[in-house]
């Protein structure tokens, strides 16, 4: 069969990710990032995605697809069956980018992009309708998880493509701010925030408290079969009866922010250096991704 062939276009965490992902998988990549830097980046998250994905499987992975970097866009998009737009978090960018990219795409190439906050609508302004959201985790490379949003027919297509590169799409069913997952996780960042403000936990501590307990549970079962579980024979309902009066009392800050003050910011930042400042980043990505595989 013909080569695939998929184009990054912005090569940082997120868009080498995206590349290792693919080549990993077979496909051809070619990028667009004018950063002097994006090439030794990519090749950094390269690194560590050849060292930890191979451990996932019990079979060799097809021969690694080949890496370029384009100077232009029309050259990146050149014959590509999918496009993934990662490149910074603000909307006058991503317009500006994705104009260029509905210019030189091939007429059938997915559009995918990266983006944590907005909603296709948002990206799609000019009235076009076919960029989709195609939101990964870190580490791209092991972490299956793409949240799709947008058209129903292009998503249908782009989540067999993505299950090929060993993904798991997961479509949302409408488009809000932040999708599903950022949208719980702001929920736990912000009562964080709280416990250490507050001085309840360490960031340390507060990282233990998940670690060793409902962050494994939440891992292989996620929230809702994990109470089932827990509400034991007599259910769902019997769980939910009893447990649910105690959540309508609002003993959660979770309406409130604590205000993000210096002195805030330098709490946790010290915390977090106590806790790891001793390794390198390089260290904990690949920390991380053992603990992953
Ligand atoms: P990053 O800053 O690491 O990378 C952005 C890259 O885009 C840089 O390499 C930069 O040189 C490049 N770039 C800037 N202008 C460009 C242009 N005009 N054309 C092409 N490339 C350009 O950012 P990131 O963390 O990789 O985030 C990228 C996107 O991914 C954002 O939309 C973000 O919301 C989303 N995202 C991030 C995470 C995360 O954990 N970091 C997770 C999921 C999604």
């Amino acid at each position: 069969s013909a080569r695939k062939t998929a184009a990054i276009v912005g090569g940082g965490v997120i868009g080498g990710g995206w590349a290792a992902r693919f080549l990993l998988n077979g496909w051809d990549v070619q990028v667009f990032d004018p950063d002097p830097e994006a090439e030794r980046k990519i090749g950094e998250v390269l690194d560590n995605a050849r060292r930890a994905l191979p451990a996932l499987y019990d079979k060799a992975l097809p021969a690694e697809g080949q890496l370029s970097f384009h100077d232009s866009m029309e050259e990146a998009l050149a014959d590509v069956s999918w496009v993934q737009e990662s490149v910074p978090e603000r909307l006058d960018l991503k317009h500006k980018i994705h104009a260029q990219i509905n210019e030189f795409a091939p007429a059938d190439a997915i559009i995918g992009s990266s983006t944590s906050g907005f909603k296709p609508s948002e990206l799609n302004e000019g009235g076009d309708t076919r960029v989709i959201v195609a939101h990964p985790f870190n580490p791209v490379y092991l972490l299956p998880l793409i949240e799709l949003v947008g058209d129903a027919a292009i998503c249908a297509k782009a989540g067999d493509i993505l299950r090929s590169v060993g993904c798991f799409p997961l479509t949302v069913r409408k488009e809000i701010d932040a999708h599903i997952a950022d949208r719980l996780l702001e929920a736990v960042w912000r009562e964080g925030l709280w416990l250490i403000k507050d001085g309840i936990c360490t960031t340390e501590e507060l990282d233990e408290a998940i670690r060793m307990g409902f962050g494994l549970r939440w891992a292989q079962m996620g929230l809702f079969e994990t109470y089932r579980i827990a509400g034991g024979e007599a259910g769902m309902k019997h769980f939910m009866a009893q447990f649910g009066p105690a959540l309508e009392w609002p003993w959660t800050k979770l309406m409130d922010v604590p205000e993000f003050t210096d002195e805030l910011v330098d709490l946790i930042a010290d915390q977090s250096d106590a806790q790891s400042g001793h390794m390198s980043i390089r260290a904990l990505e690949r920390l991380r991704d053992d603990n992953l595989v």
